[in-house]
C-alpha cells in the first residue's frame, strides 16, 4: 500500500483478516527498539538534523513563503505571475509535505513520542493556514476565458506547470458561477454527515459481537473457532455473531449509506456530470470507460471464479457452499519460515528479471536505511511505503519471517522504486503518480515473486500453498473488489434513474451480484446480505475499482517481463519514469496495457484460470481430492 487513506484501508483490512486469516505467527520479537540492529531501522536524520532544521522549515513556511502566496491574490493575470505563484506554492508544499513525513514517521516508529505528536499537531495548524493562502490560485486561473487558458497551457514560461493547468482546465465545463461555488463551499462540511455518522455507529456504538438466547437469557460472545466447527450448524451460529452488531444497526447503517448516495448524486448533478461515476472519474482523470470495462469484461469471464468455487466445495467435501462454509480451510496447514535476510535475497533473486538497474536500486534501498523492519513495543503495525520528491522513499514493515512478510517487502519495494524513478525523472508537478497508476507497479513485484517461487517450489505441498496463497489474493484484490465496484455503480444508479434504494433493495442488489460471482453452488445466508454494511469504502466516492486495475493491468506486465520479452522491461521502465506527468490510462499504455479494452483483464483471468487448473491437479497428485 502507499500511505494514503490508511484509516479506510485498515478497517477493510481488518474485516479481510476476520474473514479470511490463517493466523499470523511472530517470529523475530526484540523487547525494545534500541535492541535492533541499526542497519534494520530508519534514519530520521536524513529528513531532519535536527529540531531546529525542522522549525526553520516551520517559520519558513508561515511567515514567509504563505504571505508571499497571498500577496498574488487578485494579481494572476499574466503568465509570469502565474509561474511565480506556483513556484512558491511548490516550494511550500514541498517542505510541508517533508515536515509532515517526518512527524509522522517519528510517531509509527513510537506511538508514545509525545515530542512528535506535538510537531504532528503543528504541521495540522500549517496545513489549514496553507490551504486558506493558497485557495484562490485555482479558482483565479479557472475563471479566465478558454482561450487565455490555451494561451497559458502553451506558453514556454509554463512549461513545468503545462500538464497541471491541462487537468485544471479539464474542470473548467464543471466549475459554476462564483455564487453558486460559494454556496457548494458552504455544504461542504455538512456533506460530510453520512460518513461521520456511518463512521461513529461502526466505530463508536458498534458492540463487541455476542448473541443472546432468549430462552434461556444465554449470551454467547464471538468466537472464531465457531466458524470453523465440523458442525454447520455452529459455523452458522458463529457467522450470525460475527455480523450481530451490524445486524443490530442494520436500519441506520443502510440509511447512512443511502444519504452518501444521494450526495453523491447531488454533486454531480449540479456540477452537470453525466452521473455520479462519470464525476467521481474524471476527478481523477480516468475514463468511466475503464470502470464499465472492469465490469462488464468479468462477467463475461466469471466461469474462472465458478470453477474454483467448485474445487473449494470439492476439497471440503461439499456439493454446495454456504456462506458460512468460507472459513473452512481448504487445504492442511503450512508455513514457510523466511527470515529477513533470506526474504531479501528471494526478493532480489525474483525481481532479476527487472534488470540490473532495478535490482542495484533494492541494494541501494536495503542498504541505506529506507526500511523499517521489525516490529518493536509502541510501533504502528502495518506497512507502507511513502515518500517526498526531497526525500527518500522509505518503508515501514512489521516482518514477521513467513510468506506474507516477503511479499509485503516486494510490494512497498514497488512503490518505493516506482517512486524513486518519479521523483528522478519529472519536475515536482508531474511526479506524483496517481492513485491509478500506484498499485502495478507493487502489485507486478508480487506477481512476479509468486511466478518465481512457485516455479522453484521444491514440492507439491509448497506448490499447493503458493498457488492457493495467490488465488485468494486474486480473488480478494479483482473480484471481491469488483463485486463492490458493481453493487457501488448499482446503487447510485437505483437514485440516478428514480427506481430508489431502501435497506432492503440494497440487500437485493448485493445477494444477486454475490450470486453471479460466485455461482451456482453458492449459498447465500440472511447474514451475508449485511456484508456491503460494514465495508467503509462506500464513503470513498468509487475508490475500490482501482484495487482490481491495478492487479489486472500488473498481470500482463508481469507476464511479458517473466518471458523476458524484447522490449518488456524499458516500457515498464517509461512507465515508472512517467510519474504523473500525463493521464494515468495513458501513462499505463507506456507499459503496453489499454485498461480501456477487454484484454488486459481477459489475461488476468485466464491467469486465475490456470493456477485453479494447477492447484486442482496438484491436490489430485496429493490425494487431498478426488479425481
Ligand atoms: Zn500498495
Amino acid at each position: 500500500m502507499k500511505k494514503q487513506n490508511l484509516a479506510k484501508l485498515f478497517a477493510f483490512l481488518l474485516i479481510a483478516v476476520l474473514l479470511f486469516s490463517q493466523g499470523a505467527v511472530f517470529a523475530e520479537n526484540y523487547a525494545t527498539r534500541d535492541d535492533i540492529p541499526e542497519e534494520y531501522k530508519w534514519k530520521l536524520e536524513t529528513i531532519y538534523k535536527s529540531i531546529d532544521a525542522f522549525n526553520a522549515d516551520y517559520d519558513e513556511v508561515l511567515k514567509d513563503i504563505l504571505p508571499k502566496i497571498e500577496a498574488y491574490k487578485g494579481k494572476l493575470k499574466s503568465s509570469k505571475a502565474i509561474l511565480e505563484v506556483l513556484k512558491l506554492d511548490d516550494q511550500m508544499l514541498m517542505k510541508y509535505y517533508k515536515m509532515n513525513m517526518y512527524a509522522k514517521m517519528r510517531l509509527d516508529i513510537n506511538q508514545l513520542d509525545s515530542e512528535a505528536a506535538e510537531l504532528s499537531s503543528r504541521v495540522g495548524y500549517l496545513l489549514v493556514k496553507a490551504g486558506a493562502a493558497e485557495a484562490f490560485i485555482e479558482p483565479e486561473i479557472l475563471s479566465k476565458s478558454d482561450r487565455a487558458l490555451d494561451m497559458y497551457i502553451n506558453s514556454s514560461l509554463l512549461k513545468d506547470y503545462k500538464f497541471y493547468l491541462q487537468k485544471l482546465k479539464d474542470k473548467k465545463a464543471h466549475v459554476l458561477s462564483a455564487s453558486e461555488e460559494e454556496i457548494l463551499a458552504k455544504l461542504g462540511d455538512f456533506a460530510k454527515s453520512p460518513e461521520e455518522i456511518y463512521d461513529k455507529l461502526t466505530l463508536a456504538d458498534a458492540h463487541y459481537p455476542y448473541i443472546i438466547d432468549y430462552e434461556t437469557g444465554e449470551v454467547e460472545f464471538y468466537n472464531p473457532a465457531l466458524m470453523r466447527s465440523e458442525d454447520p450448524e455452529e459455523r452458522k451460529r458463529g457467522y450470525e455473531i460475527l455480523y450481530s452488531s451490524t445486524a443490530d444497526m442494520q436500519y441506520g447503517l443502510s440509511q447512512t449509506l443511502i444519504s452518501e448516495v444521494k450526495k453523491n448524486v447531488f454533486f454531480a448533478t449540479v456540477r452537470k456530470y453525466e452521473s455520479a461515476l462519470q464525476a467521481s472519474m474524471s476527478s481523477v482523470h480516468v475514463p468511466t470507460q475503464v470502470y464499465d470495462n472492469l465490469i462488464d469484461t468479468l462477467n463475461n469471464n466469471l466461469d474462472s471464479l465458478h470453477k474454483y468455487m467448485e474445487l473449494r466445495a470439492k476439497a471440503i467435501g461439499f456439493e454446495k457452499i454456504h456462506s458460512y462454509d468460507m472459513a473452512l480451510p481448504m487445504l492442511p496447514s503450512y508455513r514457510m519460515t523466511i527470515p529477513y535476510e533470506e526474504g531479501k535475497a528471494m526478493v532480489k533473486e525474483a525481481l532479476k528479471p527487472l534488470g540490473e538497474e532495478y535490482i542495484s536500486m533494492l541494494d541501494y534501498a536495503f542498504n541505506n536505511n529506507w526500511i523499517d523492519v521489525y516490529p518493536s513495543p509502541n510501533k504502528y503495525a502495518g506497512g507502507y511505503s511513502w515518500g517526498q520528491y526531497d526525500t527518500d522513499p522509505i518503508i515501514l514493515m512489521n516482518y514477521t519471517d513467513d510468506l506474507n512478510s516477503v511479499s509485503t517487502l516486494a510490494h512497498e519495494l514497488g512503490h518505493s522504486m516506482h517512486t524513486w524513478y518519479a521523483k528522478n525523472n519529472n519536475n515536482y508537478r508531474n511526479y506524483d503518480y496517481a492513485i491509478f497508476n500506484a498499485e502495478v507497479a507493487s502489485t507486478l513485484n508480487e506477481l512476479l515473486l509468486s511466478k518465481y517461487l512457485i516455479n522453484k517450489a521444491e514440492t507439491n505441498i509448497e506448490k499447493i500453498y503458493l498457488l492457493n496463497t495467490m488465488i485468494n489474493n486474486m480473488r480478494n484484490t479483482v473480484f471481491i473488489q469488483a463485486m463492490y465496484a458493481e453493487f457501488e455503480k448499482s446503487i447510485h444508479e437505483a437514485i440516478e434513474t428514480g427506481a430508489g434504494l431502501s435497506a432492503d433493495s440494497m440487500k437485493y442488489i448485493w445477494l444477486e451480484i454475490l450470486q453471479k460471482y460466485y455461482g451456482d453452488n453458492y449459498v447465500p445466508e440472511d447474514f451475508i446480505a449485511l456484508w456491503p454494511l460494514e465495508i467503509p469504502h462506500f464513503f470513498m466516492n468509487f475508490y475500490v475499482y482501482n484495487y482490481a486495475t491495478s492487479f489486472i493491468a500488473a498481470c500482463p506486465i508481469s507476464d511479458t517481463i517473466y518471458n523476458g520479452e524484447e522490449g518488456a522491461v524499458e516500457n515498464y521502465l517509461k512507465y515508472l519514469k512517467a510519474g504523473g506527468s500525463d493521464y494515468p490510462v495513458e501513462i499505463l499504455k507506456k507499459a503496453g496495457v489499454d485498461m480501456t479494452k477487454p484484454e488486459p483483464i481477459e489475461a488476468f483471468t485466464d491467469l486465475f484460470d490456470s493456477y485453479v487448473k494447477q492447484l486442482e491437479q496438484l491436490m489430485i497428485e496429493e490425494g487431498l481430492i478426488a479425481n
